[in-house]
């Protein structure tokens, strides 16, 4: 198993040069877990909230305070929501539920890009989002 990472940028015309956003790393499980793009963004939360099963956030605090077993027990499994802005310019931030962004990086690396613009990541994303709800059999229309 390759253990793929990938790097999020911001390249704003109004950046002399490309700003880092953050990275996402490939776990084992198929799933991504967020590392910071620079030193200097350390002990900033991470870009992901979490979302409970009723679609409200669950505060880190409150996940800290019960556990994460108790919450799971409580209210379902949950998944997490990422807001990736450029800390600079936080232009064209990109807003993507874990299912949808982290099958978008698994494609990215698929195909051997390490790299990407918050442009071309929603981009990425919104082709994707309508192809999941084209009709799934071709030829019908
Ligand atoms: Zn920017």
């Amino acid at each position: 198993m390759t253990h793929s990472s990938i790097f999020i940028y911001c390249d704003d015309p109004s950046h002399s040069r490309r700003q880092a956003v953050t990275n996402f790393k490939a776990e084992p499980d198929g799933r991504w877990n967020e590392h910071y793009a620079s030193t200097a963004a350390q002990g900033r939360r991470e870009s992901g909230q979490t979302i409970g099963a009723n679609d409200s956030p669950l505060e880190a605090r409150e996940l800290s305070r019960r556990g994460l077993r108790e919450v799971i027990e409580a209210e379902g499994p949950f998944r997490s929501r990422y807001r990736l802005e450029c800390r600079r310019c936080k232009r064209r931030p990109v807003i993507a539920r874990e299912e949808p962004l982290f099958a978008v990086l698994t494609r990215l690396t698929d195909t051997g890009l390490f790299e990407v613009s918050l442009i071309l990541l929603a981009a990425t994303l919104q082709r994707q989002s309508e192809a999941t709800r084209a009709d799934p059999e071709p030829g019908l229309g």
